[in-house]
């Protein structure tokens, strides 16, 4: 990249290490957002002190001399941008193509994670994992870490932990994994995709040149497509996860007990025990179902790279759950209150209102072009109530009107900070004790926060609020 001339696009934290890096390979670096505010032309000006050339409010035409165009996750394909560059015959591509022209395997071979949901929590199992075999490691891409600083950085990994988005899998066309899974596939972000044969071409893209083993989800056909559809290196096999018993080259659960039939001695006689479903991040409670599948994807990650069958179990007992997924706030008045903010599309809704026998749900907010028929026909049983909140809650009111007709529903009609306090409140009007009140909005959080973090702790902080009146109360 020295003395290359590299337009980054988007002024956000991946565009800015991204910046950062390059301009320290020596290559002249121009930042371009279509942005103005001042929060921009503060960053903005770090980087001009820096010796970078930002443009601000102009995010439409390639500046002079562009060798190499790099993106962040939130520019579409179709940006007038890309446009621009590729009339001028100039490469698009994001942090994940970069960390990987910049040193491939040579900073570490990479385990991949991706699927519609389940990435983060998969990385930081398989990260756990890899740790307690005693390997140098780290949870990277997506998840927070930029790979570029983690690629770049001194440190030696013996194995990294890769969460990637459908975003930077479109973007990183030369990376090649050493095993790599796709959890499922279920429609999401198709407003940037396109389609959903765009979004799970995408995808697919992870599995592209795997050396060791392709995972896929056996409950979830499209995962083991793309997989077939895949070309790998000689002597890469297909590895199946399954909640329930595993047939050969499978892992999959016996009696509560995680086992592994892919990665033993003959796969049609023997069989390796790993670990207990109750060994899965033990003091968060029982394992929903989404997260022992999870935990499987992880623990054959991890075998396909040699990991022994003990440290899949300590890996698994060491692991804690990140903040807003799924997580217990609080009991009030027999009712449990759930946040599980991170349910962001209706695939994963319906993981975690399969997890309740009794729900009163609160949900609504963008709803990235989804349909919610699946998610309202498969779950109303489960429903004492709805809560509505957000801009897109009418197609959420809609489908409970054809599949759910008898489902009390409050349509708060809101899309300020506030509503979410105010949804609280009507949920714990609807509940009885024993059920729980569920925030898992199968929609983003943009349209009233700034992030699902923020919506889950405006909800946490309602529930804690009425913990405190009620306790007052009694
Ligand atoms: P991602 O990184 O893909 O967004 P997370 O691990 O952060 O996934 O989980 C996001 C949400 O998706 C969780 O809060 C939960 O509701 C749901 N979820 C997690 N794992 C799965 C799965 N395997 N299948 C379906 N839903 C899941």
């Amino acid at each position: 990249f020295h003395g290359q001339h590299i337009t980054v696009a988007g002024l956000g934290v991946s565009g800015i290490s991204a910046a950062r890096a390059l301009a320290g390979l020596g290559a002249r670096i121009t930042v371009v957002d279509g942005g103005d505010s001042q929060a921009l032309r503060e960053r903005a000006a770090a980087l001009t002190a820096e010796g970078m050339t930002v443009r601000l409010g102009d995010a439409t035409t390639l500046p002079e001399g562009t060798n190499l165009v790099v993106t962040s996750p939130g520019w579409k394909p179709d940006s007038p941008l890309f446009a621009a560059a590729a009339e001028a015959g100039v490469d698009v591509v994001g942090d994940v193509e970069i960390a990987w022209r910049l040193r491939g395997e040579g900073a570490a071979p990479w385990l991949a994670v991706t699927g519609t949901n389940g990435k983060t929590t998969t990385v930081q199992m398989l990260a756990s994992i890899l740790e307690a075999a005693g390997l140098r490691t780290a949870a990277v891409g997506n998840i927070g870490t930029p790979i570029v600083d983690v690629v770049l950085s001194q440190e030696p990994y013996d194995v990294l932990a890769v969460e990637l988005s459908s975003y930077q899998l479109h973007w990183a066309p030369s990376v090649r994994a050493h095993s790599a899974a796709v959890l499922n596939l279920a429609p999401d972000h198709l407003d940037w995709h396109g389609s959903m044969s765009a979004y799970a071409a995408d995808k697919g893209r992870i599995y592209e040149g795997n050396k060791v083993a392709c995972v896929y989800n056996t409950a979830d056909p499209a995962t083991e497509h793309l997989v077939r559809e895949a070309d790998v290196e000689e002597g890469c096999r297909a590895i199946g996860f399954t909640l329930g018993a595993p047939g050969p080259s499978e892992l999959g659960v016996v009696d509560g007990i995680l086992v592994d039939r892919a990665f033993v001695a003959d796969r049609y006689t023997s069989a390796q025990e790993l670990a207990e479903v109750t060994d899965i991040a033990p003091t968060a409670g029982p394992a929903a179902p989404h997260n022992i599948a999870n935990a499987l994807a992880a623990a054959a990650l991890a075998r396909a790279f040699g990991v022994e069958p003990a440290a899949v179990r300590d890996g698994l007992r060491a692991f804690r759950p990140d903040a807003h997924r799924i997580a217990h706030v609080a009991d009030v008045g027999g009712v449990a209150y759930v946040d599980d903010s991170k349910a962001t599309n209706t695939h994963a809704a319906q993981a975690s209102l399969a997890a309740y026998e009794k729900v009163v749900w609160i949900a609504g907010g963008l709803a990235k072009g989804a349909a919610f028929d699946e998610l309202v026909a498969a779950s109303a049983k489960r429903l004492r109530g709805v809560v509505l909140l957000g801009a897109d809650r009418a197609l959420i009111r809609e489908a409970l009107a054809r599949h759910a007709p008898d489902v009390p529903v409050v349509d708060l009609d809101r899309t300020d900070t506030g509503a979410m306090a105010a949804a609280v409140r009507e949920a714990a009007r609807l509940a009885e004790p024993g059920d729980t009140v569920l925030m898992a909005p199968a929609c983003a959080s943009m349209d009233m926060f700034t992030n699902y973090g923020e919506r889950g702790d405006a909800f946490a902080g309602a529930v804690r609020d009425l913990a405190a009146e009620r306790g007052a109360g009694a």
